[in-house]
Protein backbone atom coordinates (compact mmCIF):
# COMPACT_ATOMS: atom_id res chain seq x y z
CA UNK A 1 0.00 0.00 0.00
CA UNK A 2 0.98 3.25 -0.52
CA UNK A 3 0.98 4.60 2.71
CA UNK A 4 3.67 2.06 4.06
CA UNK A 5 6.23 4.83 4.05
CA UNK A 6 4.77 6.97 6.44
CA UNK A 7 4.07 4.63 9.01
CA UNK A 8 7.81 3.55 10.13
CA UNK A 9 8.36 6.73 12.19
CA UNK A 10 5.85 8.93 14.47
CA UNK A 11 3.99 11.76 13.35
CA UNK A 12 1.67 14.77 13.83
CA UNK A 13 -2.10 14.78 12.89
CA UNK A 14 -3.30 18.00 11.40
CA UNK A 15 -6.47 17.82 11.57
CA UNK A 16 -8.11 20.93 9.78
CA UNK A 17 -11.82 21.13 7.83
CA UNK A 18 -10.23 22.51 4.58
CA UNK A 19 -6.87 21.82 3.63
CA UNK A 20 -5.94 24.07 0.19
CA UNK A 21 -3.28 22.75 -1.49
CA UNK A 22 -3.85 22.94 -5.28
CA UNK A 23 -6.54 24.95 -7.24
CA UNK A 24 -7.85 22.13 -9.53
CA UNK A 25 -8.80 20.46 -5.93
CA UNK A 26 -11.69 22.35 -4.57
CA UNK A 27 -10.95 21.39 -0.81
CA UNK A 28 -10.57 24.46 0.48
CA UNK A 29 -13.02 28.02 1.31
CA UNK A 30 -10.09 30.76 1.89
CA UNK A 31 -7.67 31.64 4.49
CA UNK A 32 -8.06 28.56 7.45
CA UNK A 33 -7.96 25.92 4.03
CA UNK A 34 -4.87 27.50 1.97
CA UNK A 35 -2.82 28.26 5.73
CA UNK A 36 -2.91 24.59 6.24
CA UNK A 37 -1.57 23.74 2.43
CA UNK A 38 0.98 25.63 3.24
CA UNK A 39 1.50 24.72 6.78
CA UNK A 40 1.84 21.16 5.25
CA UNK A 41 3.96 22.10 2.22
CA UNK A 42 6.63 23.61 4.65
CA UNK A 43 6.63 20.68 6.43
CA UNK A 44 7.53 18.82 3.35
CA UNK A 45 9.84 21.03 2.81
CA UNK A 46 11.43 20.70 5.83
CA UNK A 47 10.80 17.21 6.26
CA UNK A 48 8.56 17.62 9.51
CA UNK A 49 6.89 13.95 9.51
CA UNK A 50 3.03 15.63 9.48
CA UNK A 51 0.49 13.95 8.49
CA UNK A 52 -2.82 15.93 7.19
CA UNK A 53 -6.46 14.91 7.63
CA UNK A 54 -9.22 16.44 6.32
CA UNK A 55 -12.41 15.86 4.58
CA UNK A 56 -12.86 15.37 0.61
CA UNK A 57 -15.71 17.98 -0.39
CA UNK A 58 -16.40 16.12 -3.58
CA UNK A 59 -18.40 19.34 -4.08
CA UNK A 60 -16.16 21.82 -3.54
CA UNK A 61 -17.16 25.08 -1.64
CA UNK A 62 -19.07 26.37 -4.32
CA UNK A 63 -18.94 28.25 -7.90
CA UNK A 64 -19.47 31.80 -7.77
CA UNK A 65 -21.42 33.30 -10.44
CA UNK A 66 -22.47 37.33 -9.86
CA UNK A 67 -24.90 38.37 -12.12
CA UNK A 68 -24.89 41.99 -13.91
CA UNK A 69 -25.84 43.42 -10.07
CA UNK A 70 -23.63 41.46 -8.66
CA UNK A 71 -26.32 39.39 -7.07
CA UNK A 72 -24.30 35.96 -6.04
CA UNK A 73 -25.32 32.70 -7.33
CA UNK A 74 -24.12 29.21 -5.77
CA UNK A 75 -23.00 26.64 -8.27
CA UNK A 76 -21.60 22.71 -6.96
CA UNK A 77 -18.12 23.06 -7.45
CA UNK A 78 -17.18 19.34 -8.59
CA UNK A 79 -13.58 18.33 -9.19
CA UNK A 80 -11.85 15.76 -10.51
CA UNK A 81 -10.75 13.60 -7.50
CA UNK A 82 -9.30 10.29 -9.11
CA UNK A 83 -7.18 12.58 -10.91
CA UNK A 84 -5.34 13.68 -8.09
CA UNK A 85 -5.78 11.04 -5.01
CA UNK A 86 -5.66 7.72 -4.68
CA UNK A 87 -7.97 5.47 -2.85
CA UNK A 88 -6.46 3.75 0.36
CA UNK A 89 -7.99 0.15 1.35
CA UNK A 90 -9.12 0.94 4.44
CA UNK A 91 -12.95 1.68 6.06
CA UNK A 92 -13.77 2.29 9.68
CA UNK A 93 -16.97 2.59 11.20
CA UNK A 94 -18.46 5.56 13.02
CA UNK A 95 -21.60 5.58 14.77
CA UNK A 96 -24.05 8.49 13.93
CA UNK A 97 -27.63 8.62 15.24
CA UNK A 98 -27.10 4.98 16.72
CA UNK A 99 -26.22 3.76 13.00
CA UNK A 100 -23.00 2.97 11.34
CA UNK A 101 -21.61 5.45 9.02
CA UNK A 102 -18.54 4.23 6.54
CA UNK A 103 -15.53 5.99 5.91
CA UNK A 104 -12.46 5.19 3.74
CA UNK A 105 -9.92 7.63 2.75
CA UNK A 106 -8.06 9.05 0.03
CA UNK A 107 -4.15 9.77 -0.12
CA UNK A 108 -2.67 12.72 -1.78
CA UNK A 109 1.15 13.18 -1.02
CA UNK A 110 2.79 16.37 -0.82
CA UNK A 111 6.51 16.16 -2.53
CA UNK A 112 8.58 18.34 -1.66
CA UNK A 113 12.00 19.29 -4.19
CA UNK A 114 13.59 18.92 -1.23
CA UNK A 115 12.72 15.05 -1.18
CA UNK A 116 10.45 15.68 1.89
CA UNK A 117 6.90 13.92 1.81
CA UNK A 118 3.57 14.79 3.93
CA UNK A 119 0.54 12.65 3.63
CA UNK A 120 -2.47 14.11 3.17
CA UNK A 121 -5.93 11.87 3.90
CA UNK A 122 -9.27 13.03 2.52
CA UNK A 123 -12.01 11.24 4.37
CA UNK A 124 -15.17 9.96 2.37
CA UNK A 125 -18.41 8.40 2.92
CA UNK A 126 -19.66 8.04 -0.25
CA UNK A 127 -18.96 5.01 -0.69
CA UNK A 128 -22.17 2.56 -1.42
CA UNK A 129 -22.34 0.66 1.99
CA UNK A 130 -23.70 3.95 3.43
CA UNK A 131 -26.95 5.34 2.74
CA UNK A 132 -27.90 7.83 0.60
CA UNK A 133 -28.15 10.38 2.91
CA UNK A 134 -24.85 9.45 4.46
CA UNK A 135 -23.00 9.26 1.38
CA UNK A 136 -23.65 13.31 1.11
CA UNK A 137 -21.96 13.91 4.45
CA UNK A 138 -18.50 14.35 3.04
CA UNK A 139 -19.78 16.82 -0.52
CA UNK A 140 -19.70 20.27 0.68
CA UNK A 141 -17.20 22.28 2.60
CA UNK A 142 -19.42 24.74 5.21
CA UNK A 143 -22.15 23.66 3.47
CA UNK A 144 -26.03 22.39 4.79
CA UNK A 145 -27.71 23.10 8.20
CA UNK A 146 -26.09 22.82 11.74
CA UNK A 147 -27.20 18.89 11.89
CA UNK A 148 -25.03 18.50 8.58
CA UNK A 149 -22.02 20.08 10.08
CA UNK A 150 -22.32 18.12 13.27
CA UNK A 151 -21.97 15.26 11.09
CA UNK A 152 -19.32 16.22 9.45
CA UNK A 153 -17.42 17.07 12.41
CA UNK A 154 -18.58 14.06 14.17
CA UNK A 155 -16.79 11.99 10.51
CA UNK A 156 -13.74 14.95 11.16
CA UNK A 157 -12.59 14.38 14.38
CA UNK A 158 -13.83 10.48 15.35
CA UNK A 159 -13.77 9.26 11.92
CA UNK A 160 -9.89 10.94 11.03
CA UNK A 161 -8.82 9.00 14.58
CA UNK A 162 -10.11 5.91 13.66
CA UNK A 163 -8.49 6.16 9.91
CA UNK A 164 -5.04 7.01 11.34
CA UNK A 165 -4.91 3.84 13.40
CA UNK A 166 -6.87 1.87 11.17
CA UNK A 167 -4.10 2.50 8.54
CA UNK A 168 -1.45 1.86 11.43
CA UNK A 169 0.24 5.54 11.97
CA UNK A 170 2.16 6.79 14.68
CA UNK A 171 0.65 9.50 16.28
CA UNK A 172 3.04 11.75 18.79
CA UNK A 173 0.55 14.60 18.71
CA UNK A 174 -2.98 15.97 17.33
CA UNK A 175 -2.90 19.14 15.93
CA UNK A 176 -6.38 20.94 15.75
CA UNK A 177 -6.51 23.49 13.61
CA UNK A 178 -9.56 25.45 14.56
CA UNK A 179 -12.76 23.77 16.60
CA UNK A 180 -13.86 21.81 13.90
CA UNK A 181 -11.89 18.40 14.55
CA UNK A 182 -11.89 19.17 18.38
CA UNK A 183 -14.79 15.80 18.91
CA UNK A 184 -11.31 13.98 18.07
CA UNK A 185 -10.07 14.47 22.34
CA UNK A 186 -13.79 12.23 22.67
CA UNK A 187 -12.01 9.73 21.22
CA UNK A 188 -8.51 9.92 22.55
CA UNK A 189 -10.66 10.08 26.02
CA UNK A 190 -11.79 6.23 24.87
CA UNK A 191 -8.22 5.37 23.37
CA UNK A 192 -6.43 6.32 26.83
CA UNK A 193 -9.29 5.12 29.53
CA UNK A 194 -7.37 3.62 32.58
CA UNK A 195 -8.28 -0.13 33.17
CA UNK A 196 -11.32 0.07 35.72
CA UNK A 197 -9.45 -2.18 38.18
CA UNK A 198 -6.59 0.54 38.23
CA UNK A 199 -8.82 2.92 39.08
CA UNK A 200 -11.30 3.54 42.93
CA UNK A 201 -14.25 4.53 40.90
CA UNK A 202 -15.32 4.42 37.70
CA UNK A 203 -15.30 8.23 36.98
CA UNK A 204 -11.76 8.34 37.12
CA UNK A 205 -11.20 5.76 33.66
CA UNK A 206 -10.83 9.15 32.12
CA UNK A 207 -7.47 10.39 31.75
CA UNK A 208 -7.80 13.77 30.70
CA UNK A 209 -3.69 14.65 31.23
CA UNK A 210 -2.72 11.61 28.53
CA UNK A 211 -4.95 13.48 26.35
CA UNK A 212 -4.07 17.17 26.90
CA UNK A 213 -0.22 15.80 26.57
CA UNK A 214 -0.84 14.75 22.67
CA UNK A 215 -3.05 17.77 22.07
CA UNK A 216 -2.25 21.03 20.59
CA UNK A 217 -5.32 23.88 19.54
CA UNK A 218 -4.58 26.62 17.38
CA UNK A 219 -8.26 29.16 17.50
CA UNK A 220 -7.93 31.59 14.04
CA UNK A 221 -10.88 34.19 14.74
CA UNK A 222 -12.58 36.22 17.47
CA UNK A 223 -15.57 36.61 15.41
CA UNK A 224 -18.13 34.71 17.67
CA UNK A 225 -19.81 32.83 15.03
CA UNK A 226 -17.19 31.15 13.95
CA UNK A 227 -17.21 29.27 17.34
CA UNK A 228 -19.33 26.24 16.32
CA UNK A 229 -21.68 25.36 19.03
CA UNK A 230 -24.31 22.76 19.23
CA UNK A 231 -27.27 22.60 21.40
CA UNK A 232 -26.60 19.22 23.47
CA UNK A 233 -29.61 17.48 22.10
CA UNK A 234 -28.68 17.31 18.92
CA UNK A 235 -25.14 16.41 20.32
CA UNK A 236 -26.92 13.42 22.11
CA UNK A 237 -29.67 12.43 18.76
CA UNK A 238 -26.20 12.37 15.92
CA UNK A 239 -23.06 11.26 18.55
CA UNK A 240 -24.82 9.77 21.73
CA UNK A 241 -22.78 9.32 24.90
CA UNK A 242 -18.64 8.43 23.60
CA UNK A 243 -17.90 9.55 26.74
CA UNK A 244 -20.34 10.51 29.62
CA UNK A 245 -22.75 13.45 29.48
CA UNK A 246 -21.42 15.05 32.35
CA UNK A 247 -17.80 14.94 31.54
CA UNK A 248 -18.67 16.33 28.11
CA UNK A 249 -20.35 19.25 29.62
CA UNK A 250 -17.54 19.49 32.02
CA UNK A 251 -15.16 20.14 28.67
CA UNK A 252 -17.26 21.73 26.47
CA UNK A 253 -19.89 23.93 28.28
CA UNK A 254 -22.75 23.37 29.78
CA UNK A 255 -25.60 25.15 28.02
CA UNK A 256 -23.85 24.34 24.71
CA UNK A 257 -21.51 22.10 23.36
CA UNK A 258 -18.57 24.90 22.17
CA UNK A 259 -16.11 23.22 20.10
CA UNK A 260 -13.38 25.64 21.17
CA UNK A 261 -13.82 24.87 24.63
CA UNK A 262 -13.67 21.48 23.84
CA UNK A 263 -10.25 21.75 21.86
CA UNK A 264 -8.96 24.00 24.96
CA UNK A 265 -9.77 21.85 27.76
CA UNK A 266 -7.93 18.56 26.24
CA UNK A 267 -5.33 20.39 24.87
CA UNK A 268 -1.54 21.47 26.66
CA UNK A 269 -0.95 23.91 23.82
CA UNK A 270 -3.14 26.77 22.55
CA UNK A 271 -2.30 29.60 20.31
CA UNK A 272 -3.71 32.31 18.54
CA UNK A 273 -2.34 33.11 15.08
CA UNK A 274 -0.74 36.75 16.20
CA UNK A 275 0.10 38.55 19.23
CA UNK A 276 -2.65 40.53 18.80
CA UNK A 277 -4.98 37.78 18.08
CA UNK A 278 -3.25 35.93 21.53
CA UNK A 279 -4.62 39.03 23.51
CA UNK A 280 -7.68 38.82 21.98
CA UNK A 281 -8.76 35.27 22.76
CA UNK A 282 -7.06 35.95 26.59
CA UNK A 283 -10.09 38.40 27.06
CA UNK A 284 -12.63 36.04 25.16
CA UNK A 285 -11.66 32.80 26.70
CA UNK A 286 -10.28 34.37 30.35
CA UNK A 287 -8.15 31.49 32.47
CA UNK A 288 -6.98 29.93 29.23
CA UNK A 289 -3.45 30.35 29.02
CA UNK A 290 -2.45 31.02 24.88
CA UNK A 291 0.42 31.50 23.23
CA UNK A 292 0.98 33.74 19.48
CA UNK A 293 2.27 32.04 16.50
CA UNK A 294 2.00 34.41 13.80
CA UNK A 295 0.85 32.77 10.68
CA UNK A 296 2.81 32.79 7.10
CA UNK A 297 2.18 32.01 3.99
CA UNK A 298 4.42 29.09 1.75
CA UNK A 299 7.01 31.17 0.34
CA UNK A 300 7.49 28.86 -3.03
CA UNK A 301 3.60 28.75 -3.72
CA UNK A 302 3.03 32.42 -3.39
CA UNK A 303 6.22 34.10 -5.12
CA UNK A 304 5.04 34.88 -9.06
CA UNK A 305 6.97 33.36 -11.68
CA UNK A 306 8.71 36.52 -12.62
CA UNK A 307 10.07 36.80 -8.86
CA UNK A 308 10.91 33.15 -9.06
CA UNK A 309 13.05 33.85 -11.53
CA UNK A 310 14.73 37.15 -9.95
CA UNK A 311 15.23 35.81 -6.41
CA UNK A 312 16.69 32.65 -7.63
CA UNK A 313 19.30 34.98 -9.55
CA UNK A 314 20.19 36.82 -6.41
CA UNK A 315 19.39 34.73 -3.90
CA UNK A 316 19.71 30.96 -4.43
CA UNK A 317 18.21 28.96 -1.78
CA UNK A 318 15.40 31.40 -1.07
CA UNK A 319 12.00 29.01 -1.65
CA UNK A 320 13.93 26.97 1.38
CA UNK A 321 15.56 29.53 3.47
CA UNK A 322 13.24 32.59 3.19
CA UNK A 323 15.02 34.57 5.73
CA UNK A 324 17.45 35.12 3.01
CA UNK A 325 15.20 37.82 2.01
CA UNK A 326 16.76 39.82 4.43
CA UNK A 327 19.23 40.56 1.81
CA UNK A 328 16.40 42.02 -0.83
CA UNK A 329 18.08 45.17 -0.89
CA UNK A 330 20.81 43.90 -2.33
CA UNK A 331 18.34 43.20 -5.59
CA UNK A 332 19.31 46.07 -8.34
CA UNK A 333 15.95 47.98 -8.48
CA UNK A 334 15.72 48.07 -11.96
CA UNK A 335 15.13 44.27 -11.73
CA UNK A 336 12.81 44.16 -8.78
CA UNK A 337 10.32 47.00 -10.74
CA UNK A 338 10.95 44.63 -13.79
CA UNK A 339 9.57 41.81 -12.31
CA UNK A 340 7.22 43.45 -11.08
CA UNK A 341 5.52 44.92 -14.67
CA UNK A 342 5.81 41.27 -15.78
CA UNK A 343 3.16 40.14 -13.42
CA UNK A 344 1.35 43.63 -13.40
CA UNK A 345 0.80 42.77 -17.17
CA UNK A 346 -0.14 39.31 -16.46
CA UNK A 347 -3.23 39.95 -14.18
CA UNK A 348 -3.76 42.72 -16.30
CA UNK A 349 -4.12 41.03 -19.68
CA UNK A 350 -6.15 37.80 -17.15
CA UNK A 351 -8.52 40.83 -16.32
CA UNK A 352 -9.47 42.25 -19.67
CA UNK A 353 -9.59 38.73 -20.98
CA UNK A 354 -12.29 38.08 -18.24
CA UNK A 355 -13.53 41.13 -18.25
CA UNK A 356 -14.97 44.54 -20.50
CA UNK A 357 -12.73 46.31 -17.59
CA UNK A 358 -10.06 47.24 -20.45
CA UNK A 359 -7.73 48.17 -17.33
CA UNK A 360 -4.25 49.97 -18.26
CA UNK A 361 -1.05 48.83 -17.47
CA UNK A 362 0.14 52.22 -16.17
CA UNK A 363 -2.10 53.18 -14.37
CA UNK A 364 -1.93 52.70 -9.94
CA UNK A 365 -3.61 49.21 -9.37
CA UNK A 366 -5.49 48.47 -5.89
CA UNK A 367 -6.04 45.21 -4.61
CA UNK A 368 -8.65 43.87 -2.62
CA UNK A 369 -9.61 39.96 -2.60
CA UNK A 370 -10.57 38.10 0.05
CA UNK A 371 -13.89 36.48 1.73
CA UNK A 372 -16.60 38.40 2.04
CA UNK A 373 -18.12 39.41 5.35
CA UNK A 374 -19.37 42.64 7.18
CA UNK A 375 -16.52 42.58 9.48
CA UNK A 376 -14.09 42.74 6.47
CA UNK A 377 -15.57 45.71 4.77
CA UNK A 378 -15.06 45.57 1.31
CA UNK A 379 -17.11 48.60 0.38
CA UNK A 380 -15.11 50.87 2.92
CA UNK A 381 -13.51 52.34 -0.14
CA UNK A 382 -17.02 53.81 -1.50
CA UNK A 383 -18.15 55.90 1.80
CA UNK A 384 -17.17 58.84 -0.53
CA UNK A 385 -17.19 57.63 -3.83
CA UNK A 386 -16.79 61.39 -5.25
CA UNK A 387 -14.06 62.33 -3.11
CA UNK A 388 -11.92 59.13 -4.02
CA UNK A 389 -12.83 59.97 -7.74
CA UNK A 390 -11.71 63.33 -7.41
CA UNK A 391 -8.41 61.68 -5.99
CA UNK A 392 -8.16 59.07 -8.14
CA UNK A 393 -10.08 59.76 -11.59
CA UNK A 394 -7.22 58.46 -14.18
CA UNK A 395 -4.88 57.56 -11.57
CA UNK A 396 -6.27 54.66 -9.97
CA UNK A 397 -8.02 51.22 -10.60
CA UNK A 398 -9.48 48.80 -8.62
CA UNK A 399 -9.93 44.95 -8.49
CA UNK A 400 -11.92 43.34 -6.27
CA UNK A 401 -12.51 39.78 -5.68
CA UNK A 402 -14.56 37.57 -3.10
CA UNK A 403 -17.34 35.27 -2.34
CA UNK A 404 -19.91 35.56 0.70
CA UNK A 405 -20.84 32.39 2.30
CA UNK A 406 -24.18 31.31 0.62
CA UNK A 407 -26.04 32.30 4.32
CA UNK A 408 -23.91 35.44 4.59
CA UNK A 409 -26.53 38.30 3.90
CA UNK A 410 -24.64 41.13 4.99
CA UNK A 411 -21.74 39.78 2.74
CA UNK A 412 -23.71 39.22 -0.26
CA UNK A 413 -25.23 43.11 -0.23
CA UNK A 414 -21.40 43.89 0.13
CA UNK A 415 -21.01 42.63 -2.99
CA UNK A 416 -23.84 44.47 -4.65
CA UNK A 417 -23.26 47.62 -3.34
CA UNK A 418 -19.60 47.75 -5.20
CA UNK A 419 -21.11 46.90 -8.34
CA UNK A 420 -23.57 49.40 -7.97
CA UNK A 421 -20.70 52.22 -7.07
CA UNK A 422 -18.36 50.63 -10.26
CA UNK A 423 -21.61 51.09 -12.44
CA UNK A 424 -22.00 54.62 -10.70
CA UNK A 425 -18.63 55.76 -11.16
CA UNK A 426 -17.72 53.95 -14.53
CA UNK A 427 -16.93 57.14 -16.39
CA UNK A 428 -14.35 58.44 -13.85
CA UNK A 429 -13.13 55.41 -12.22
CA UNK A 430 -11.97 51.46 -13.73
CA UNK A 431 -13.56 49.34 -11.00
CA UNK A 432 -13.73 45.42 -12.01
CA UNK A 433 -15.38 42.48 -9.65
CA UNK A 434 -13.74 39.28 -11.00
CA UNK A 435 -15.96 36.42 -9.82
CA UNK A 436 -15.08 33.22 -8.10
CA UNK A 437 -11.81 33.59 -6.01
CA UNK A 438 -9.47 31.19 -5.67
CA UNK A 439 -5.85 30.19 -5.20
CA UNK A 440 -4.96 30.66 -9.01
CA UNK A 441 -6.88 34.28 -8.79
CA UNK A 442 -5.13 35.24 -5.53
CA UNK A 443 -1.60 34.37 -6.87
CA UNK A 444 -2.02 36.42 -10.34
CA UNK A 445 -3.78 39.24 -7.90
CA UNK A 446 -1.19 39.45 -4.90
CA UNK A 447 1.78 39.78 -7.52
CA UNK A 448 0.26 41.79 -9.74
CA UNK A 449 -1.49 44.75 -8.28
CA UNK A 450 0.55 47.61 -6.84
CA UNK A 451 -0.75 48.01 -3.59
CA UNK A 452 -2.88 45.69 -1.44
CA UNK A 453 -5.71 47.01 0.57
CA UNK A 454 -7.41 45.61 3.55
CA UNK A 455 -9.34 47.53 5.79
CA UNK A 456 -11.24 44.97 8.35
CA UNK A 457 -12.98 46.10 11.50
CA UNK A 458 -11.00 45.77 14.66
CA UNK A 459 -10.12 43.19 16.78
CA UNK A 460 -11.94 40.84 14.07
CA UNK A 461 -9.01 40.20 11.71
CA UNK A 462 -7.00 37.21 13.66
CA UNK A 463 -4.08 37.61 11.70
CA UNK A 464 -5.02 38.17 7.57
CA UNK A 465 -2.06 35.84 5.39
CA UNK A 466 -3.15 37.73 2.20
CA UNK A 467 -1.18 40.37 2.92
CA UNK A 468 1.91 38.43 3.22
CA UNK A 469 1.28 37.10 0.00
CA UNK A 470 1.47 40.57 -1.57
CA UNK A 471 5.03 41.22 0.26
CA UNK A 472 6.43 38.22 -1.32
CA UNK A 473 5.95 39.58 -4.66
CA UNK A 474 7.39 43.31 -3.14
CA UNK A 475 3.75 44.50 -3.33
CA UNK A 476 3.41 46.57 -0.40
CA UNK A 477 0.31 47.02 1.94
CA UNK A 478 -2.15 49.56 3.26
CA UNK A 479 -3.82 47.93 6.04
CA UNK A 480 -6.15 48.60 9.67
CA UNK A 481 -3.66 47.63 12.50
CA UNK A 482 -5.19 44.50 13.10
CA UNK A 483 -3.53 41.05 13.26
CA UNK A 484 -0.41 40.45 11.48
CA UNK A 485 -0.07 43.80 9.82
CA UNK A 486 0.95 44.93 13.52
CA UNK A 487 4.26 43.16 13.51
CA UNK A 488 4.66 43.55 9.96
CA UNK A 489 3.84 47.50 9.24
CA UNK A 490 6.82 50.02 9.29
CA UNK A 491 4.88 52.92 8.32
CA UNK A 492 6.37 54.46 4.73
CA UNK A 493 8.75 51.37 4.47
CA UNK A 494 6.62 48.08 4.52
CA UNK A 495 3.70 50.00 3.71
CA UNK A 496 0.99 52.28 5.16
CA UNK A 497 -1.20 52.06 8.40
CA UNK A 498 -4.99 53.02 8.41
CA UNK A 499 -5.98 54.49 11.17
CA UNK A 500 -4.32 54.18 14.66
CA UNK A 501 -3.58 51.24 17.36
CA UNK A 502 -7.03 52.08 18.81
CA UNK A 503 -8.72 48.85 20.23
CA UNK A 504 -11.81 49.25 18.03
CA UNK A 505 -12.19 51.18 14.68
CA UNK A 506 -13.67 54.27 13.57
CA UNK A 507 -15.43 54.12 10.61
CA UNK A 508 -14.88 57.76 9.24
CA UNK A 509 -11.20 58.16 10.50
CA UNK A 510 -10.31 54.94 8.74
CA UNK A 511 -11.58 56.12 5.76
CA UNK A 512 -10.08 59.61 5.69
CA UNK A 513 -6.72 58.00 6.31
CA UNK A 514 -7.02 56.03 3.25
CA UNK A 515 -7.93 59.10 1.04
CA UNK A 516 -5.32 60.98 2.62
CA UNK A 517 -2.40 58.67 2.17
CA UNK A 518 -3.51 58.03 -0.76
CA UNK A 519 -3.68 61.64 -2.38
CA UNK A 520 -0.64 63.03 -0.54
CA UNK A 521 1.91 60.17 -0.08
CA UNK A 522 1.37 56.88 -2.00
CA UNK A 523 -0.06 58.19 -5.27
CA UNK A 524 3.10 61.15 -5.34
CA UNK A 525 5.29 58.58 -4.65
CA UNK A 526 3.89 56.23 -6.84
CA UNK A 527 4.27 58.80 -9.88
CA UNK A 528 6.59 61.13 -9.04
CA UNK A 529 9.29 59.15 -7.02
CA UNK A 530 9.38 55.67 -8.94
CA UNK A 531 12.70 55.03 -7.01
CA UNK A 532 11.59 55.37 -3.70
CA UNK A 533 8.83 53.28 -4.30
CA UNK A 534 10.83 50.24 -5.54
CA UNK A 535 12.65 50.57 -2.23
CA UNK A 536 9.24 50.13 -0.79
CA UNK A 537 9.06 47.36 -2.91
CA UNK A 538 12.09 46.23 -1.95
CA UNK A 539 11.63 46.95 2.11
CA UNK A 540 8.14 44.36 1.75
CA UNK A 541 10.31 41.69 0.87
CA UNK A 542 13.41 42.39 3.16
CA UNK A 543 10.97 43.00 6.29
CA UNK A 544 7.62 41.21 5.46
CA UNK A 545 8.55 38.10 3.03
CA UNK A 546 11.81 36.94 4.87
CA UNK A 547 9.71 36.52 8.52
CA UNK A 548 5.73 36.06 7.59
CA UNK A 549 6.38 32.60 5.41
CA UNK A 550 4.92 28.94 6.94
CA UNK A 551 8.65 27.80 7.12
CA UNK A 552 9.21 29.49 10.11
CA UNK A 553 5.93 29.27 11.44
CA UNK A 554 5.87 25.72 11.59
CA UNK A 555 9.87 25.94 13.06
CA UNK A 556 7.71 27.71 16.10
CA UNK A 557 4.96 24.98 16.49
CA UNK A 558 7.97 22.88 16.11
CA UNK A 559 9.70 24.45 19.05
CA UNK A 560 7.10 25.67 21.19
CA UNK A 561 4.09 22.99 20.78
CA UNK A 562 5.08 19.84 19.39
CA UNK A 563 8.47 19.10 21.21
CA UNK A 564 7.97 20.48 24.64
C1 LIG B 1 -4.86 33.82 0.97
C2 LIG B 1 -6.25 33.57 0.60
C3 LIG B 1 -7.29 33.94 1.46
C4 LIG B 1 -7.04 34.62 2.78
O1 LIG B 1 -7.08 36.01 2.62
P1 LIG B 1 -7.11 36.99 3.90
O2 LIG B 1 -6.88 38.33 3.36
O3 LIG B 1 -6.02 36.53 4.78
O4 LIG B 1 -8.43 36.84 4.51
C5 LIG B 1 -8.59 33.69 1.07
N1 LIG B 1 -8.87 33.11 -0.12
C6 LIG B 1 -7.91 32.75 -0.97
C7 LIG B 1 -8.28 32.11 -2.27
C8 LIG B 1 -6.56 32.96 -0.66
O5 LIG B 1 -5.59 32.59 -1.51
Amino acid sequence: MVVEEFLKEGRIAYFSMEIGIRPEMHTYSGGLGILAGDTLKSAADLRIPMVGITLIHRMGYFKQELDPFGRQIEHPDPWDIEKYLSKLDVKVEVMIEGKPVYVTAWLYVIESITGGKVPVLFLDTDIPENTSEDRTITHFLYGGDLQYRLKQEIILGIGGVRILDNLGFQINKYHMNEGHSSFLTLELLNKFKKPIEEVWSEDLVWDIDKVKDVCVFTTHTPVEAGHDRFPYELVQKMLGEPVPLWLIKKLAGDGMLNMTLLGFNLSEFINGVSKKHEEVSEKMFPGYEIHAITNGVHTYTWVSESFKKLYSKYHFGWANEPEIFVRAWRIPSEEVWNAHVEAKKHLIDYVNRITAANLNYDTFTIGFARRVTPYKRADLLFLDPDRLAMIGEGRIQIIYAGKAHPQDEGGKKIIQKIFEVKERMKDRLKIVYIPNYDMEMAMKLVAGVDIWLNNPLKPYEASGTSGMKAAHNGVPNLSVLDGWWIEGWIEGYTGWAIGGMDETSDTRRDVEDIYYKLSNEILPLFYENRSNWINIMKSAIAMNAYYFNTHRMIRLYVTEAYIR
